[in-house]
């Protein structure tokens, strides 16, 4: 699919297998996946824009690159989103961060939106939406669609696991945005989780059920 980004690489690969295990307690998965976005985050902005800047090294001059533009946005989908906002944070620390939340009818799956409070000037910048788990794809379509009303043009996904049904649905609504993700899995079950997945994300890193 043109909008999807697998990134492969042994440690993302390890380190997600580890989060699958049900047997994980969730201060190693929170570990986990703070470490993995650093990891999806650093591919996921390959391709940022620098500017060349003067500066003098303590051996001499020289145009070093910077990072240019208006600063990014984060918008992590509450709550499972903020699992991997902090390593983002640690690699863009001006980043601005906008916060969407929806939950999932468990009845329809359909996204319900019940909070968003995003930065001004989304035209203008990178808006990244970051949920570990793209399932059904109605919270990403309706994260997006949302960001969207608010100005944002360049838009992102990134998450851990997708469902082929999720990728299917994002590209379908938004074939402008592209989908990073750690692994695509085989499909969904009849609640709508992603199979063989790695259970709810939320819980698995509170501890709740
Ligand atoms: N959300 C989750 O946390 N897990 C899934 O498998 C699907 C949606």
């Amino acid at each position: 699919m043109d909008n999807l980004v697998v990134i492969n690489h042994p440690l993302v690969a390890h380190k997600l297998s580890l989060m699958r295990d049900k047997t994980t307690p969730s201060a190693q998965f929170r570990t986990l996946l703070r470490e993995i976005s650093l990891l999806l985050g650093y591919e996921l902005l390959r391709d940022l824009p620098t500017e060349r800047r003067d500066i003098e090294t303590p051996v001499g001059p020289m145009r070093a690159p910077f990072l240019a533009g208006k600063k990014l946005v984060l918008v992590p989908i509450l709550r499972a989103g903020n699992g991997l906002l902090d390593g983002l944070l640690d690699l863009v620390p001006s980043a601005r961060v906008g916060h969407v939340g929806l939950y999932r009818d468990p009845d329809t799956l359909q996204a319900v939106e019940y909070y968003c409070k995003v930065p001004d000037e989304l035209g203008e910048r990178l808006t990244v939406v970051v949920d570990p788990m793209l399932a059904t794809g109605n919270s990403a379509v309706a994260a997006i669609s949302r960001l969207k009303d608010r100005g944002a043009r360049n838009m992102r996904l990134i998450c851990l696991l997708a469902a082929p049904e999720g990728i299917a649905a994002v590209a379908g609504a938004h074939p402008d945005v592209r989908v990073f993700t750690a692994a695509v899995d085989e499909r969904l079950n009849d609640h709508g989780y992603i199979v063989p997945g790695l259970g709810d994300a939320g819980d698995r890193m509170y501890g709740t059920k």
